[in-house]
């Protein structure tokens, strides 16, 4: 479940609730009022009812004329205003009977008709008391409903509070402080620090996250101890060489002009490898650290290849290098001396790989508004995983002891290329040997 879907889903049920508790006493305050209204109007019929018995009882004492008239005026009177109310069949009824013998012992006043009457009036009493006993019953009624409902709406609210911060605190903040708290072992160097995959889903995702950082960083870490070795184990060759021939000289023997012509041979050709490998280091790790400057402007990429092949045809004469390129300047934006040193060293790769006196060919030109380079050789080719592979650092295929070098050529110029916003790749060509291809940003002449 999402953190936003939890929060809504917890919020509409606290609003649910407070609605239900609100409508519930809503309810039960409009019962308890309307039940104390009629309960007092109640009351007041039973005073009225009481006052009827005692007026009817004056009557049938007094003496004098005028004040019979004036209790027969107050009888009339109070049942004129009882007649006015609502009251249960029971109470309507003793009312109706009273009403009745009332008005008979008016009409006819003797003790017979007074005795009637007197017992109707006290009948209509009972039935007016017994509908306020009633009355109270329903409004203790309504005081228990009352409790009961808001003690139960009150219990849930308490429930579903407690329910909702127990999710918040098992799905949301523990895992958060889980996560915390392992991002801060990290930090002080515990790298087995692991980040909890549970809670809500946007802190799985910070988690998992965390966990392909956790994974980039391990792995960018071994690739850097694998970088390392790599360089140990190269830069052992001309050591040795260095060390032997250091060896020779230092013990001041009698060494023949050949030895010393092949061991001078020998040095030379380890300090240029090592001269190479530590250029492609020093590009490598600037490449790295984003420290590499290039001089970017509007080259013309023919020239640039040509240059190349002459000089690559300077140290193997035997080779025929050909260049291919469009009468025009082919212009593309790009650092000349960088892309001179990429195509040196396809060129040099496509001699070293491919047997001796099979022919080079080099094509320029443009496709789109990319500019490209082509450098195919008629070498052994190399397998899908291979095309892939040497590009990495230190990676050299096939049978790599049979030529110099150090597997870093290729990885230095893909990544000189794409700090172009070039492209460097390579395919098998359709008669055999393979075709390494350089794209950059064409400039439009
Ligand atoms: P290096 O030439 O110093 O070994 P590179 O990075 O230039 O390093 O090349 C990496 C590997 O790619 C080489 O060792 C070789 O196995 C393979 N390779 C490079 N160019 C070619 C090619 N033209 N034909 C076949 N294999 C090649």
């Amino acid at each position: 479940m999402s953190l936003r879907m939890a929060f809504g889903a917890s919020l509409g049920a606290l609003v649910a609730m407070a609605l239900a508790i609100a409508t519930g006493l809503i309810v039960a305050t409009d019962q308890v009022a309307k039940t104390a209204s009629a309960l007092s109007e109640n009351v007041h019929r039973v005073r009225l009812a009481q006052h009827l018995q005692i007026d009817l009882l004056l009557h049938a004492r007094a003496v004098d004329e005028l004040r019979k008239a004036d209790e027969a005026q107050r009888m009339r009177e109070e049942i004129a205003e009882s007649e006015g109310y609502r009251r249960s069949v029971a109470s309507q009824a003793a009312f109706q009977d009273a009403s009745r013998a009332i008005r008979t012992y008016l009409t006819a006043p003797n003790a017979d008709s007074l005795r009637v009457a007197y017992a109707a009036a006290d009948q209509f009493v009972n039935a007016e008391e017994s509908d306020a006993t009633a009355l109270a019953h329903v409004a203790a009624d309504w005081r228990t409903r009352a409790i009961a409902l808001g003690a139960t709406l009150g219990l849930l609210l308490v429930l579903a509070a407690t329910g909702i911060l127990f999710w918040f605190r098992t799905a949301t903040l523990r895992p958060i402080l889980e996560l915390n708290r392992a991002m801060r072992s990290y930090a002080a160097g515990d790298r087995s620090a692991a980040a909890p995959q549970e809670g809500a889903r946007e802190v799985r995702e910070i988690g998992q996250a965390y966990e392909r950082m956790r994974e980039a960083l391990r792995q960018q870490r071994e690739d850097q101890v694998t970088f390392l070795a790599g360089v140990a184990h190269d830069l052992r060759n001309p050591l040795t060489a260095l060390r032997l021939a250091h060896a020779v000289v230092r013990e001041g023997k009698a060494v023949s002009e050949t030895r010393l012509r092949s061991i001078v041979q020998i040095t030379g050709r380890q300090v240029e490898q090592l001269d190479r490998m530590v250029g492609d280091l020093l590009d490598s790790t600037r490449l790295d650290a984003g420290r590499l400057e290039l001089r970017l402007g509007s080259v013309d990429l023919g020239a640039l290849a040509e240059e190349a092949a002459q000089l690559i045809r300077s140290a193997t004469p035997d080779r025929a290098i050909s260049v291919d390129r469009p009468a025009q300047p082919l212009l593309a934006w790009a650092d000349p001396t960088r892309v001179e040193q990429v195509l040196v060293n396809l060129l040099s790769n496509a001699v070293k790989y491919s047997p001796d006196p099979s022919p080079i060919d080099v094509r320029v030109g443009r496709e789109g508004d990319q500019a490209f380079v082509e450098v195919r050789d008629r070498g052994p080719g190399l397998s899908d995983e291979d095309k892939r592979r040497i590009f990495e650092p230190f990676r050299r295929v096939g049978a790599p002891s049979a030529a110099p070098g150090t597997g870093l050529g290729l990885y230095v110029a893909r990544r000189l290329v794409e700090a172009h916003h070039g492209e460097l790749s390579v395919e098998n060509a359709p008669g055999g040997g393979s075709i390494f291809r350089i794209r950059l940003p064409g400039v439009n002449a």
